[in-house]
C-alpha cells in the first residue's frame, strides 16, 4: 500500500476523552472512530488488525475440529422466552419490535440460537462430539462503555458452543478450548493466564477466564507469581488426545490464579509463599463455561444415545474478545511515540520510508523494496509522500510498524539502506536485497 492512496487519518492532537493508552493510540493512529457511545467505526488500518485477529482466531478454532458457520445479530425473543433468559437478562440486552409487533433483540450471545439450530438438525449421538463457532457483532448495552474498544456496546466475539453425549466428553472440549486459547493469545504476542472464575449470566459450574496482566485493566486479580513463567510455545498437540489436552489444562490451571469473584484469601495464603503472591490488574480477553444441560433441557436438545434413549446434551461456551484484544496487545505494547505491534497481528508489515520523495535513485530503490517485499508475501506500508522526514518517522512510530526501512540519497550512495526495529530501535545498514531476505527471515514461521 502506498500511503498517498491510503486513508490513514492519524491526528496530531490527543483526543481528550481517552482515559488509557490503547484508546489514545487508535484514535489517533487513526484505527477507530467513535459513532456514538461504545460503538466505533474500524477505518481501514484497525480494520486491517481486527481481520488479522480475525484470522488468527478461526485458524487456531479449526486445528482444534471447531467448525465455523455465522448466525445473525438479530434474533427472535420467542427463542429466549424458551431458555428463560428473556426476561432474566436485564437491560443490558438491546429490545426492539419489527413492523409486525415481534419482540426482536441485538444478540448479547447465542446460545439459545445455537441450540435451536442443533436440536433441529442433530439426533443421534452418532453426530457427537460437534463444536460450532462464529465471529459475529454482539450487542450489550453496558452501563459504562469506556476505553474504547475495551468495553464497548458493540463488539466483536468468537464465540464457539460444544454438544457432547457425556460429562467427560464435554470436559475434553473444555480442555480444547483452553489449549486453542493459549495458543491463540501466544501468536498474538499475548501472555494471557487463565484465572478460575465465576459464571455470571450464562451460568455454569467449570468456568475459566483468560486475562491479559495490564494496570489499565478492569478486573482485579491475585495470583502465583510463577504462573507468568508458563509458555504454550510451539510445542506439539493433538486434540484429539484427551489425556494431552488435559495435562495442559493441569499445567496452565494448577497453580493459584483467580479473579476477585473467586478469590478467597484464606487460600492463597495457605497455597502461595508469600514472595510468590500477586495482586494485580487485568483485562479478560475470553472465557470457557462448562454447563452441563441448562440450554439443551429446557429447549429439547436432545440425542439418542447407544442404548436407545434420549438424552440432553452437555454443553459449553467459549468466547473471546475479537475486538477488545485489539486494546488489549496496545496495552501490552505501546511506548511514548505509539503502538508496538508484535509480528503476528501487525496490519502492515514494514514500513518504508522515501526520505526524499522526488529523488530519482531513492524513488527507484523505494519502487524495487516494495516489490521485492510484496514477492516475499509480506505487506508493505510504503510513504511516497512529500512530508518531512520528521514527519514520515513520527507517523511509522505512532502506527506501530514493527519494522522500518529507511531510504534515503546518501545510504543509497553507499548502496544500502537501513532497517529498524520499533520496538529496540536498533538499526542496521543493509544493501536493499539483504534488508528484504533479513525481512522475510524474521516473518518467517511468525504469520
Ligand atoms: P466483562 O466481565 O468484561 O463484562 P463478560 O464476562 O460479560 O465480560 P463474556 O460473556 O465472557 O463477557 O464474553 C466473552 C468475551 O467477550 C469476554 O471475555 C471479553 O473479552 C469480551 N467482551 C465482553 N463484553 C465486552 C464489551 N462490552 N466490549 C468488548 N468486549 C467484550
Ligand atoms: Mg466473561
Amino acid at each position: 500500500m502506498r500511503l498517498s492512496r491510503y486513508f490513514l487519518p492519524v491526528l496530531k492532537e490527543t483526543p481528550s476523552e481517552a482515559q488509557i493508552a490503547s484508546h489514545r493510540l487508535m484514535l489517533r493512529a487513526g484505527m477507530i472512530k467513535q459513532q456514538s457511545a461504545g460503538i466505533y467505526s474500524w477505518l481501514p488500518l484497525g480494520y486491517r488488525v481486527l481481520k488479522r485477529i480475525e484470522e488468527i482466531v478461526h485458524e487456531e478454532q479449526q486445528k482444534a475440529g471447531h467448525i465455523p458457520l455465522l448466525m445473525p445479530t438479530l434474533q427472535s425473543a420467542d427463542l429466549w422466552r424458551e431458555s428463560g433468559r428473556y426476561d432474566a437478562y436485564g437491560p443490558e440486552m438491546l429490545r426492539m419490535r419489527d413492523r409486525h409487533d415481534r419482540d426482536m433483540l441485538f444478540g448479547p450471545t447465542n446460545e439459545e440460537m445455537i441450540t435451536d439450530i442443533f436440536r433441529s438438525h442433530v439426533s443421534s449421538y452418532r453426530d457427537l462430539p460437534m463444536t460450532l463457532y462464529h465471529i459475529q457483532w454482539k450487542f450489550r448495552d453496558e452501563v459504562r462503555p469506556r476505553f474504547g474498544v475495551m468495553r464497548g456496546r458493540e463488539f466483536l466475539m468468537k464465540d464457539g458452543y460444544n454438544f457432547d453425549l457425556t460429562y467427560d466428553d464435554a470436559m475434553h472440549a473444555y480442555n480444547r478450548h483452553l489449549v486453542s486459547y493459549l495458543r491463540t493469545y501466544e501468536r498474538m504476542g499475548l501472555q494471557a493466564i487463565p484465572m478460575r472464575a465465576e459464571s455470571g449470566p450464562i451460568g455454569g459450574d467449570d468456568t475459566h477466564e483468560f486475562l491479559v496482566l495490564a494496570e489499565t485493566g478492569e478486573s482485579e486479580v491475585f495470583y502465583d507469581s510463577e504462573i507468568t513463567d508458563l509458555k504454550f510455545g510451539d510445542r506439539a498437540i493433538d486434540y484429539d488426545d484427551r489425556a494431552q489436552c488435559q495435562a495442559v489444562l493441569e499445567e496452565f490451571t494448577s497453580r493459584y490464579a483467580r479473579t476477585d469473584d473467586t478469590h478467597k484469601e484464606a487460600v492463597f495464603e495457605e497455597r502461595v509463599p508469600e514472595e510468590r503472591r500477586r495482586h494485580a490488574r487485568g483485562i479478560e480477553v475470553g472465557q470457557i463455561f462448562y454447563f452441563g444441560t441448562k440450554y439443551s433441557e429446557p429447549m429439547g436438545a436432545t440425542v439418542v444415545d447407544p442404548e436407545g434413549n434420549r438424552v440432553p446434551v452437555h454443553m459449553g461456551s467459549h468466547g473471546i474478545g475479537v475486538s477488545r484484544l485489539l486494546g488489549a496487545i496496545i496495552e501490552a505494547n505501546h511506548d511514548d511515540k505509539g503502538i508496538i505491534w508484535p509480528e503476528g497481528v501487525t496490519p502492515f508489515h514494514v514500513g518504508i520510508v522515501n526520505l526524499k520523495t522526488g529523488d530519482e535513485a531513492a524513488d527507484l530503490a523505494c519502487e524495487q523494496i516494495y516489490n521485492a517485499v510484496t514477492e516475499a508475501g509480506l505487506a508493505p506500508l510504503y510513504d511516497d509522500t512529500d512530508d518531512r522526514a520528521g514527519a514520515k518517522f513520527a507517523t511509522m512510530d505512532l502506527i506501530g510498524l514493527p519494522w522500518r526501512i529507511t531510504v534515503g540519497p546518501r545510504g543509497l550512495k553507499n548502496g544500502v539502506v537501513e532497517l529498524t526495529s520499533r520496538r529496540t530501535g536498533e538499526s542496521e545498514e543493509l544493501p536493499p536485497e539483504q534488508a528484504v531476505t533479513r525481512l522475510a527471515q524474521i516473518y518467517a514461521g511468525k504469520l
